[in-house]
């Protein structure tokens, strides 16, 4: 099925997206693979003919790109399949010690830039595709379910994100044919950890005997998955015909969603009772009680 299949990638220039973009290649696929540096695609676009692979400079922070990015796949192909809304980088930075001008860069690519992805992908699928119908495929996180330390602005993006896509999924209409699925990817070996930014650490978080900051210890101390097992799962949750919501890819990434649920769950139960006896009023009710008073004030 992926040999007839339109992808549209954003950062295909290393990790998942380069492996996903050669993953439907060398499938028979047809890829729109975009990225900030065309030349970084180079060596994979000598390979393939421009019926099968076009490149396209993208980078998501700027919106006229994203535009103009599915205009062409529109003049080129007619239709797109898959988007496989990839690109991101990550902040390494306790919450104190995050320049601002950083995480607002961050929240650019992270979030807004695959927001806008998402709204070009839904209207592209809905408006351009015959018959309609796409799937949308987001790069989340397991810091998009948990936050962890050192990385609260890159979990607050990848929050963001997927509150934004259950949003939007909640929104689309089933005769659409538009299926949304945000991959909960756990640690991979991927670029990733280069191209993380990192400020230096505030001093307050910096242990005095190892001259290291400990809220980042945890990151050095974890291992990872190889990518391109997680890259041949992205391919094969875009041909199921009825896809989950949210996907985790990765032992750690489903051992965070078991978690997050437990512990939600447990919450919830511990403090139900707080919530038991509060009466409910619908908005109308509250609305005439509002003014009911103010007529009283009036006449007092
Ligand atoms: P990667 O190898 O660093 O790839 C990131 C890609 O995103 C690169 O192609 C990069 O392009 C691109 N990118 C960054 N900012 C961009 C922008 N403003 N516009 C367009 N492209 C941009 O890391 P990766 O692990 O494959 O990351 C891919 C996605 O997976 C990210 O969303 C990341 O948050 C998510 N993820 C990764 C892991 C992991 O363990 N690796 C875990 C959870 C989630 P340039 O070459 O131009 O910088």
């Amino acid at each position: 099925m992926i040999a007839s299949q339109i992808w549209l990638i954003t950062g295909s220039s290393s990790g998942f997206g380069r492996l996903v973009t050669e993953a439907v290649l060398e499938s028979g696929g047809i890829v729109i693979a975009t990225l900030r540096d065309p030349e970084a695609l180079s060596d994979v676009a000598s390979r393939y003919p421009s019926n099968k692979l076009s490149v396209v400079k993208l980078d998501v922070r700027n919106p006229d790109e994203i535009r103009d990015a599915f205009a062409r796949a529109k003049e080129l192909f007619g239709r797109i399949d898959v988007v496989f809304n990839n690109a991101g980088f990550s902040l390494l930075s306790e919450a104190e010690s995050a320049p601002e001008d950083v995480a607002r860069e961050l929240f650019d690519a992270n979030f807004w830039g695959a927001a806008n992805v998402s709204r070009e992908a839904v209207k592209f699928f809905r408006e351009v595709n015959v018959p309609q119908g796409g799937r949308l495929l987001q790069a989340s996180s397991a810091g998009g379910i948990e936050g962890y330390p050192a990385l609260p602005y890159y979990c607050a993006s990848k929050f963001a994100l997927e509150g934004f896509t259950e949003g939007l999924a909640s929104e689309l209409r089933p005769e659409w044919n538009i299926k949304v699925t945000s991959i909960v990817l756990g640690s991979y070996h991927t670029n990733a950890g280069r191209n993380m930014k990192r400020p230096p650490p505030h001093p307050a978080y910096v242990d005095a005997t190892t001259q290291h900051p400990t809220a980042r210890l945890y990151l050095y101390t974890k291992s990872a998955a190889y990518p391109e097992d997680a890259a041949h799962l992205i391919c094969k949750v875009a041909e199921l015909q009825d896809p989950p919501l949210r996907l985790p890819l990765g032992q750690d990434a489903v051992e965070v969603l078991r978690r997050k649920g437990q512990s939600l769950l447990e919450t919830a139960e511990e403090y139900q009772a707080w919530s038991e006896n509060v009466p409910l009023i619908s908005s109308e009710e509250y609305c005439l009680k509002l003014s009911q008073q103010a007529a009283k004030m009036k006449t007092s």
